[in-house]
């Protein structure tokens, strides 16, 4: 008997390898002792880490550096991410991420990213400079764990140079992972965005037959997703998914269930994947200068999607809308 759809698989930025040590970020002395073995994520100006690169592809590890290679010690930047597992003692290795390194001497090349548009990578040195959401999905376990905290974390102090309270400068304290206001001591740590994403299908069986998709205007044509949007302040996460399908498409949706989520530090959420069922004979009202096109397709136009055929195109290998879509087609 059929059963309603789950992920099969985490999605790719919710993939881990390191133990966040959360208890050693206070603990200088400790790092400092370990850094002449420690690894560092150099991430450039805009966000993108270098991975080795042989000419044609992109490997599926980072190009780490050893710390020594910026300094005796952490420097006043540097962003502890946590600890090989199993290493909380004194063996083992700490990683962690200084950002705003560019490459030196690194020319810009241009590759397809996501629904083909074009992004531009750096290489320098045998090493391609990619960005998170373009290519996280190639990466190792630990790759990707480390790449998602450390831009987070990046794209987090970017947004909190000042205290929300009184103005004052913010200084960071605890290698990269609390805000401290230099005029009221007020603390900020790290701030992420709840946001919704539903996979909205119809009544057909337990799983539906079409899933509902919809283009937002800047896309590229053929680009769909599901439906997502941010959570309001006092809502709940089934009344976001509620009103967000509503507002951007006028359907009403119900039976909203949770799937999974991940990480989606563009510049600070967390997507929260959540299935839903509509009848699909309700009229489909894409919302003025937010939704270009809405529509229902079917489980053989998601395959062959996924397959890279036909006229549709899905989101990336990145994205838990890919992971979604996936799972509901095959169920
Ligand atoms: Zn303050």
């Amino acid at each position: 008997m059929a059963v309603p759809f789950r992920l099969s698989r985490l999605p790719a930025l919710s993939r881990a390898a390191v133990d966040r040590e959360e208890g050693l970020r206070g603990d200088t002395e400790r790092l400092r002792s370990r850094w002449s073995r420690a690894r560092v994520l150099p991430l450039d100006s805009r966000g993108r880490a270098p991975v080795p690169y042989d000419g044609s592809s992109a490997a599926g590890t980072l190009a780490l550096r050893p710390a020594t290679s910026f300094g005796s010690a952490p420097p006043d930047d540097a962003i502890f991410l946590g600890t090989e597992p199993g290493s909380g003692t004194s063996r083992g290795i700490d990683y962690w991420a200084l950002t705003g390194r560019d490459a030196a001497d690194g020319r810009t090349v241009t590759m397809p990213g996501r629904f083909g548009v074009p992004v531009e990578n750096v290489l320098a040195d045998g090493e391609l400079w990619v960005g998170l959401r373009e290519h996280g999905a190639l990466l190792d376990d630990a790759g990707a764990g480390l790449f998602t905290t450390a831009l987070a974390l990046r794209n987090w102090h970017r947004r909190t140079r000042f205290c929300a309270v009184c103005g004052g400068a913010n200084e960071l304290a605890k290698f990269g992972w609390v805000a401290r206001c230099t005029a009221c001591d007020r603390e900020e740590y790290p701030r992420t965005d709840p946001a919704v994403i539903c996979l909205v299908h119809d009544d057909e069986g337990v799983n539906g037959e079409r899933v509902l998709l919809a283009r937002q205007p800047y896309w590229p044509e053929g680009g769909y997703s599901v439906l997502a949007g941010f959570v309001e302040a006092g809502e709940s996460l089934e009344g976001c998914v509620v009103r967000e399908v509503a507002e951007e498409v006028g359907v009403d949706v119900r039976d909203v269930r949770y799937l999974g989520s991940q990480p989606w530090p563009f510049p600070r959420s967390i997507m929260l994947g959540f299935a839903a069922r509509a009848d699909a004979a309700q009229a489909v009202v894409p919302a003025a200068g937010e939704i270009a096109d809405a529509r229902w397709f079917t489980r053989r136009q998601v395959l062959a999607a996924l397959d890279g055929e036909g006229e549709l195109r899905l989101p990336g290998n990145s994205s838990i809308a890919r992971v979604m879509l996936f799972d509901w087609a095959v169920a």
